[in-house]
């Protein structure tokens, strides 16, 4: 090796957003293809990233081809700034696209990229949400094969998934399932929305920011164009509903810290074994901590 041979800073830092710009436009065009056809599944070329599958590798793909160094991020896990996903990411991308700016507040972020949660605060035009996704393919529970499933979702033949929530009605007299709730997009495609509780799923329908679906490993991105339809399968006589987290009199439980009625509640167990419930959007509970805390210094 030539010793007078200096490395060039340029040379050797990372590309900005890590993926090189062809990965970057493929992605984009993906995105594109998403928007145009609500709900599709659009195929793309997932890149290896230096994280495993499974950590939001498909989310982060949507992210770091859309930044731009006049964004600012919030990146969330289960409602959490400051979970070991969420630091892990924001860490990433901080390292790989200089000058762009993180927040933790709702309002403040351009983008914002999410596991489990939509946040609290309304989303508006000027913001795009990223979620994370781990399956997504809502067929995939009731029909094996992939070209199957392809036929079905191209003719809108969802009964297979209506007869599964029915044997759930027939079985425990409600719907029961929790996350993934599969809602149609558009009056077409159904979707998995991710991980995201059923109280997050009405924050779909009709809303102002474009919310992108990442799934790195199975290689899907899909999306819900704003001011789309986004209704979740039900029955006439059984409608959808979401988390009520009513205490045993009927009452709505506050959360344990900022007093909140009207927030999606974690629930877990203090030192003492008991069932405490808090807002699990940690930065809308900190703000209302914080107000509360004002009004009361008045
Ligand atoms: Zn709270």
């Amino acid at each position: 090796m030539n010793p007078n041979y200096e490395l060039d800073p340029d040379e050797v830092a990372y590309n900005f957003g890590f993926l090189d710009e062809f990965a970057k436009r493929e992605v984009r065009r993906a995105i594109l293809k998403a928007i145009a056809i609500p709900g599709y599944q659009t195929p793309y070329a997932s890149r290896e990233m230096p994280m495993g599958r499974g950590f939001g590798t498909g989310g982060l793909q949507l992210t770091l081809a859309l930044v731009g160094p006049d964004d600012r991020l919030k990146v969330i896990d289960q409602g959490s700034d400051d979970s070991v996903n969420a630091v892990n990411l924001r860490r990433f991308i901080e390292l790989t696209c200089p000058g762009v700016d993180t927040t933790e507040a709702t309002r403040e972020a351009t983008l914002i990229q999410s596991r489990h949660r939509i946040p609290e605060h309304p989303l508006g035009e000027d913001q795009v949400l990223v979620l994370q996704v781990p399956y997504p393919d809502p067929l995939v529970l009731v029909e094996p094969s992939e070209r199957k499933r392809k036929a079905m979702h191209g003719e809108g033949d969802y009964s297979r998934l209506l007869t599964r929530l029915y044997e759930d009605i027939v079985q425990f007299e409600e719907i029961t399932i929790a996350h993934r709730y599969p809602t149609r997009i558009a009056a077409h495609y159904v979707i998995d929305p991710s991980p995201i509780p059923r109280y997050d799923v009405p924050r779909l329908h009709h809303s102002p920011a474009l919310i992108l679906l990442g799934a790195g490993r199975e290689r899907k991105i899909y999306a819900v164009p704003p001011y789309t339809d986004a209704v979740p399968l039900a029955f006439d006589d059984v409608p959808f509903r979401v988390e009520a987290f009513l205490d045993p009199d009927g009452v709505r439980r506050p959360c344990a810290r900022c007093g909140a009625t009207d927030t999606y509640l974690d629930e877990f167990l203090d030192a003492a074994g008991a069932k405490v419930y808090q807002c699990s959007d940690s930065h809308c509970c900190n703000e209302r901590c914080l107000s509360g805390q004002q009004e009361g210094a008045r």
